[in-house]
């Protein structure tokens, strides 16, 4: 069973999250640079809802 893993871009800053295929690189909100990955492991983003990295637990949202 193949389950395509869907993976996104996170808003550091008000945690706004887009597929990453969308191409959107900036928050549309805040103007924020979306992350792409977990800036201290580069664990993918898989999930809409995430605050912290599921691999190292660095809290993506900058306050
Ligand atoms: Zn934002
Ligand atoms: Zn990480």
């Amino acid at each position: 069973m193949v389950k395509e893993r869907i993976a996104y871009r996170i808003c550091p800053k008000c945690a706004r999250a887009v597929p990453l295929e969308s191409k959107e690189t900036f928050c549309s909100n805040d103007g924020e640079k979306l992350l792409e990955s977990c800036p201290s492991c580069q664990n993918p983003i898989i999930s809409p809802y995430t605050r912290f990295c599921s691999n190292c637990g660095t809290e993506l949202r900058s306050k």
